[in-house]
């Protein structure tokens, strides 16, 4: 999984050069101190770096492309501690390529009421100063965040890593790479999409392969290291008694650890850090990818099955925001439903669950697999552990990409599930399933989500943002009513907005 402690977010105070050296100076005291404090909490995963106090055009112009240009740099924090006329903003934010935040803060937080004098007014007047530089942000139409509030505040603290997350999983799909192995399952909609205006907006590229390609890999797997990833099988989960060594299925787990191998090999060759694969399409293949493909998940790979690139770039993207968070992500499908009181979704897939969303210890299975006529698959079967997640998905209108996103509740299944073959989660979906489930429908939402225990909505929120992409949220507020009326609104917006 990507290191994030690597990347770097720079910290911008702003003003001008009236103010005289010594407020100057001050302001890049009170700059350094709240960039590093804002840098010490787990939830921010990357360094804060403050940069100079920007007084001239020439330096922001600057500042900004080198900015764009660094390697390490996943986006701008900007303050203006004191006024920045923002006219000298314009140049350098219109070459500005990272994600932008604006954090409208003080350094104080009380007034000191019994000495303030105008030498104090005229270093801490963000209140107005930001106002300036946000004029020129809504006038310029940037994507960005503005984060209002005392420095040392939680909410503060919150909403910053949230939008630091989703920076680094932006800075991760601008040269993210994912591989195709086939094409869509034959004749479905929803995993369709233009990789084209995927490439423009989410900076993502989608290689196809044929499956041949793979199994050729798979097939240039050494015994040796079958035999070294079959004893981390055996070590790691429960292993159901056929695919015990000696059991009448061990090669079964074996031919399951040679894929694993040869995908991951695969993968690691070309550079790809998210993947799809579909049962239609195995040629080559003994069976489809379980434990495999779980077990990559795991390790942070993204991916989706039926050839669901899409689904597999948000994965990855939840993967690389939720880096040294409690809680995991995974393909998910809501799959079936109880209609009792509350009524609940049973989210799995045939196979493909990651087991970094595990309550305990997964068992290592064999069963059939109903359809694609191939050996029965090993699989990793668990159930999730209960508590608030998300559910996102990404489908392309034709004229834009929407996403949609569902707060839902984690819940124990009602009873043991002694016969279901794969990994499941049963979650309680806001406000409720009949009204999430027919919000969901309207606005075209996949099948297929990645399903996350470790982040909210707004990270997903922020990271649309930086993408420019149509955002909708179903959670406790949600009414059908305004819901619809959003879908309609925001059809005209996107017409409009069309470049
Ligand atoms: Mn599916």
């Amino acid at each position: 999984m990507r290191d994030l402690s690597q990347l770097e977010l720079w910290f911008v105070p702003g003003s001008q050069d009236l103010y005289g050296e010594k407020a100057l100076l001050m302001v890049r005291e009170h700059a350094e101190e709240i960039a590093h404090a804002l840098s010490q909490p787990p939830e921010i995963p990357v360094k804060i770096v403050p940069k100079p106090v920007m007084t001239s055009a020439d330096a922001i112009t600057n500042l900004c492309a080198e900015a764009t240009r660094d390697g390490r740099c996943i986006g701008m924090i900007a303050w203006m501690h004191t006024f920045s006329p923002a006219r000298m903003w314009i140049a350098g934010l219109n070459t500005l390529r990272k994600p932008l935040a604006h954090l409208h803060t003080q350094y104080n937080r009380n007034l000191p009421w019994a000495s303030i004098d105008m030498n104090f007014m005229n270093l801490n007047q963000s209140a107005h100063g930001d106002r300036e530089f946000g004029f020129v942000g809504a006038r310029m139409g940037l994507n960005r965040k503005v984060i209002a509030g005392f420095w040392r505040d939680d909410h503060v603290l919150k909403q910053l890593a949230a939008w630091v997350r989703a920076a680094a999983a932006w800075h991760d799909a601008q040269s993210l790479k994912i591989a195709r192995f086939g094409d869509n399952m034959r004749s479905v909609a929803v995993t369709e999409g233009d990789k084209v205006e995927a490439q423009v907006r989410l900076g993502y590229s989608v290689a196809s392969y044929g499956v041949g390609d793979l199994a050729d890999r798979v097939g240039q797997i050494a015994e040796q290291e079958i035999d070294e990833l079959v004893a981390e099988y055996d070590e790691g989960y429960e292993v159901a008694a056929p695919l015990r060594r000696n059991g009448a299925s061990r090669p079964a787990l074996r031919e399951a650890a040679k894929i694993e191998l040869g995908l991951t090999a695969f993968l690691k060759e070309g550079g790809f850090e998210a993947f799809t694969d579909t049962f239609e399409d195995l040629h080559g293949l003994a069976q489809l990818p379980g434990v495999a493909v779980q077990r990559l998940m795991a390790k942070g790979y993204g991916f989706g099955a039926e050839g669901d690139w899409k689904t597999a770039g948000l994965v990855r993207a939840m993967k690389v925001m939720s880096v040294g968070l409690q809680g995991g992500t995974s393909f998910m499908e809501d799959y079936t439903y109880d209609f009792g009181q509350p009524s609940k979704v049973l989210g799995a897939h045939m196979l493909e669950v990651c087991p970094s969303i595990a309550e305990s210890r997964p068992s290592l299975e064999i069963h059939p697999l109903s359809i694609g006529g191939k050996a029965d698959p090993v699989r990793l079967v668990f159930n999730a552990r209960s508590g608030p997640a998300v559910n996102a998905c990404l489908v392309d209108l034709g004229n834009r990409f929407r996403m949609v996103v569902n707060e839902v509740d984690v819940v124990p299944p009602d009873e043991p599930l002694p016969t279901l073959p794969v990994a499941r989660a049963v979650w309680l979906p806001k406000p409720d399933l009949q009204t999430a489930a027919t919000a969901w429908i309207y606005a075209g939402g996949s099948h297929h989500t990645s399903f996350c225990q470790a982040l909210t909505v707004d990270h997903l929120a922020d990271f649309a943002e930086m993408a420019g992409i149509e955002f909708l949220r179903i959670d406790d507020r949600t009414r059908l009513e305004d819901f619809r009326n959003k879908l309609r609104w925001n059809d005209v917006y996107y017409f409009l907005s069309a470049r």
